[in-house]
């Protein structure tokens, strides 16, 4: 059973219509559980009323014909009551609707089994059966599972056109995808899809340009995939026994075969770019193959696909974005990475879209950095069906539409027209210290390093830099760098902000930041070997960062230290034993660099619990809001599925906060926040009230979050605190802040915090 439901799962989401989906979907069920009929039926975007979609059994004609309510008939009923309906005699059922179009009157058993993803009613799936013999559990448990797993897809049907083919052609409907909000802001351009790398299911169809360009491309890419395979043939040596080399050898001439590249020059020369005619090929010979009786014979699909992928490989390698770039680029993907997005010319860059991911991610973290809205964790995203299509970014909801209506259009030209209003109101905080309305300066630092954004930073005229993140300059190259070259990195950081100071954080790699050359398998990343743990494991790393950071500052001293990920004391004397250590070796290699201020990321719940003590081994703590939401929740910062559970402002990181703040005040230690909490205008209100003694901000949201600090005196924040700390609903007490914003005159801001 898991076998045909992992292929009818395949087959469908690799379908580019919604249409022949369904047609899958239903002929695909009504062969392997042997029933007479079986049919979808699919909400419409108005909601409360459904639509025959597709039938196997049915008379065809019926097809997008019968519509019902929910309050009608008994796919209705399953509609209504989101729970499947297994009914012997359909006809003596008091919810029974006769629809003649469909010739149904001669089925009696009758099981209905409702489409759900995220809570919302997408659909229903109806198998029928002449005898009344009637449908057991097997069949019940087949159609949930199936129709759990196919949910998602089907959840985009909207894209397609079909259903808003359904209404009358004067009333546009409005198609969108939903994920979290991700960085602030409206984007309107064109979608442009970034592949997966080597992902054919996601190549999606386009014109071809110079058609000799695209077949030389093609057979240059299936040359060096053959070459590939040769040469893992004879890596291998003896380590294989010959017979099984020879597999290499078959693919090789599966790959040059006559039948399979003519099969893709002639696709290409029929309108289809390189890349989309291999994905058109390798799905029809995936489909013969998988056709066969024979079982061995079948199994070659899964080569097929292989070879497919390796091509893609070379393909994509050849493939020159530059030049096709739209004037506004609207990137989206299935997982967008830190280095996809940096390859995006900034001033193209318009919005992002990622299917993976929430508003921590790093991805996130650099949109909000550039000031480009992202949506996040949209989850499973139709890419086939989205190239080239105007599309407009709602940072604020999280919202994607597509083709967008007149009126959609009109109503986001509004509110980008607002936001460049709100830019210019706020550009008059730059430059300007940020001071409560009872005379306090709160310092506001920047986070940086996912970028080299300096420019930027220095022309916002912060404070300074309160997080640096290294990972950047480790991620970009294809080995460790050496001291000398981290050096001159760090110097020119230095040098540019002093002298202002800048926290330079040591490596914190592992997690969701992986380094190419430094692979980690782990089941668990975020729960496993990350930041100080794997600097602590490998002290030639640590100790030459160290020792880089020490001597970039020399003459400088503006630099501050900061250990990321802390969980226990004693990683603290370690990681503060190995800094002194390279200060001394420094000190007898005459490098005349001071000791500088050492701080501790407060990320961990343990770390909240020590928080006194840590405090008092070091000169600061740092909050990293990010990471402590995610393990104090236990939500996954990157995980779309539970994003809306990731809480900023839930009553137990409150509650946190103030316990941290509170222990770094009784060691007489100032504390600061460089989450992305620190950059959201609610957050920063309660963040003032606790006594938090800085913080450190996304580069565009700089002046918001002076704006805020500004509005408000130390004593009115607390109130607010002492307000919410009583609550316990988080949209209830964003809500009260937001109130809060409002009366003080930051309407403005309230978008920008929904979160
Ligand atoms: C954090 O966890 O809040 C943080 C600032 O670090 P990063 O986002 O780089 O993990
Ligand atoms: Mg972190």
């Amino acid at each position: 059973m898991l076998n045909v439901l992992r292929r009818i799962v395949q087959e469908v989401n690799a379908a580019a219509e919604l249409d022949q989906a369904l047609d899958i979907i239903v002929r695909r069920i009504k062969q392997f559980l042997k029933v007479d009929v079986c049919s979808v039926y699919l909400a419409t975007n108005n909601d409360q009323e459904l639509v025959l979609m597709a039938t196997d059994g049915l008379n065809p004609k019926a097809e997008n014909k019968v519509r019902l309510r929910f309050s009608e008939g008994l796919v209705g009923l399953v509609a209504q009551r989101a729970e499947p309906v297994n009914i012997r005699n359909a006809e003596q059922h008091p919810r029974y609707k006769y629809f003649p179009e469909t010739g149904e009157k001669r089925y009696q058993a009758f099981l209905g089994i409702p489409i759900v993803h995220k809570r919302m009613m997408l659909g229903v799936l109806v198998v029928q059966q002449h005898d009344e013999r009637g449908f057991d559990e097997e069949h019940t448990a087949f159609l949930i599972t199936l129709a759990a797993q196919l949910a998602s897809t089907i959840s985009y049907a909207g894209l397609s056109g079909d259903i808003g083919s359904l209404t009358p052609k004067t009333d546009h409907t409005d198609v969108s995808i939903m994920g979290v909000s991700g960085a602030p802001g409206v984007g309107i351009g064109i979608a442009v899809i970034l592949n997966p790398h080597a992902d054919l299911d996601s190549v999606p169809d386009r014109k071809p340009g110079k058609i000799k360009h695209q077949v030389r491309s093609l057979k240059r890419a299936v040359r060096k995939a053959q070459k590939e395979m040769l040469d893992i043939k004879v890596s291998m040596g003896k380590r294989l026994p010959a017979e099984e080399r020879a597999i290499f050898d078959a693919f090789v001439m599966m790959m040059g075969s006559d039948t399979l590249v003519d099969d893709i020059v002639r696709k290409i020369k029929a309108g289809n770019w390189a890349p989309g005619a291999l994905r058109q090929t390798i799905a029809e010979h995936v489909g013969l193959f998988e056709k066969m009786e024979d079982p061995y014979l079948r199994e070659r699909a899964d080569d097929i696909r292989a070879i497919g992928r390796r091509i893609l490989k070379h393909l994509q390698k050849n493939e020159v974005h530059q030049g096709e770039c739209p004037d506004h680029v609207v990137l989206i993907g299935d997982d967008i990475s830190v280095a996809e997005l940096a390859e995006i010319p900034s001033n193209n860059l318009t919005g992002v879209v990622s299917g993976r991911g929430s508003r921590s991610s790093h991805v996130a973290i650099l949109a909000k950095a550039l000031g480009v809205p992202a949506i996040m964790g949209a989850g499973y995203i139709p890419l086939l069906r989205l190239d080239g299509r105007k599309v407009i970014v709602d940072g604020y909801t999280g919202q994607l539409h597509i083709d967008p209506s007149k009126q959609v259009r009109e109503e986001f030209c509004r509110l980008e027209a607002e936001e460049r209003e709100l830019a210019q109101g706020l550009s008059k905080f730059d430059g300007k210290p940020a001071v409560t309305r009872d005379g306090e300066r709160i310092p506001v630092y920047v986070n940086s390093g996912l970028l080299a954004d300096l420019s930027v930073v220095f022309q916002t005229q912060s404070d300074g830099i309160g997080l640096y993140r290294t990972e950047f300059p480790f991620m970009v190259r294809d080995r460790f760098p050496g001291e000398e070259e981290q050096c001159n990195i760090y110097r020119q950081i230095l040098e540019e902000i002093a002298p202002r100071p800048v926290t330079l954080r040591t490596l914190d790699m592992g997690g969701d930041k992986v380094l190419p050359y430094f692979p980690i398998k782990e089941d668990n990343p975020f729960l496993g070997w990350r930041g100080i743990r794997v600097m602590l494991d490998h002290p030639e790393i640590f100790l030459t960062q160290l020792r880089a950071m020490l001597r970039a500052s020399a003459g400088l001293n503006n630099m501050q230290i900061l250990f990321p990920m802390i969980n226990s004391l004693s990683e603290v004397d370690d990681a503060l034993g190995l800094m002194h250590r390279a200060w001394y070796e420094l000190l007898d290699e005459d490098v005349n660099t001071i000791v500088p201020q050492v701080g501790v990321m407060v990320e961990v719940p343990s770390a909240v619990y020590l928080a006194e003590k840590l405090a008092r081994k070091v000169d600061f703590l740092s909050i990293g809001t990010n990471d402590l939401v995610q393990y104090m929740l236990a939500v996954d910062r990157n995980n779309p599925l539970v994003s809306n559970l990731y809480h900023t402002l839930h009553p137990s990181v409150i509650e946190a906060l103030m316990a941290t703040v509170e222990g770094a005040h009784r060691a007489k230690k100032p504390v600061s926040v460089c989450g992305e909490m620190a950059t959201d205008p609610a957050s920063v209100i309660l963040l003032l009230g606790m006594g938090i003694d800085s913080l450190s901000v996304s580069v565009a949201g700089l002046t918001r979050v002076k704006w805020v600090i500004g509005s408000f005196s130390r004593a009115r924040a607390k109130e607010l605190l002492d307000e919410v700390r009583q609550m316990d609903d988080p949209v209830v007490i964003r809500d009260v802040l937001n109130d809060a914003l409002v009366k003080e005159g930051l309407g403005g801001l309230v978008r920008a915090g929904k979160q």
